[in-house]
């Protein structure tokens, strides 16, 4: 196994051994862990600490940057919609993973597995009811505001968004 995948699940076991779940990551560039993170819903109510957000964002707090292009992801368990939107967000473009989604879902961890089946679903018939309300009359429109203001430097901070 590769050293990082190995540095991943090492992660992932001692997260076990301090009550948490059993996921570990690492953020890699240039053949060096950049950050690395744990599931940390054991200790704080934060429904978005999985270890490659929690990498994520050490990163991008420590970079100041949103663009992660050309850096890795080694996750001891297959990442969570969640997660890899976040790679998307952030231009990550390639991940590893050990443990696939079924393996957490046969000990109990069932979201991802949950959540990926119904991102297949059209909307109508996702468990998570999703309502379109749309803007009053004459009201103002923030997608056209913000392209109004749209200039070339804005255009490259939020391109991702
Ligand atoms: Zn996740």
């Amino acid at each position: 196994m590769d050293k990082f995948m190995e540095r991943a699940v090492e992660l992932a076991l001692e997260n076990i051994l301090s009550g948490g779940q059993p996921f570990g990551a690492v953020l890699v560039k240039d053949n060096k862990i950049i950050a690395e993170g744990v599931n940390e819903l054991h200790k704080s109510y934060d429904v978005s600490g999985h270890a490659e957000l929690l990498a994520i964002r050490r990163a991008q707090q420590e970079l100041k940057t949103n663009d992660l292009s050309g850096y890795t992801i080694y996750a001891s368990g297959e990442p969570c919609p969640m997660c890899l939107s976040a790679m998307y967000f952030a231009g990550i473009e390639k991940a590893f993973y050990c443990q696939p989604v079924e393996n957490a879902f046969e000990v109990g961890l069932e979201r991802s597995k949950i959540i990926y089946a119904e991102l297949q679903k059209p909307k109508a018939e996702r468990l998570l009811s999703m309502v379109q309300i749309p803007l009053n009359e004459g009201q103002e429109n923030p997608m056209k505001l913000w392209k109004s203001k749209l200039t070339k430097k804005d255009n490259d901070k939020s391109s991702r968004v």
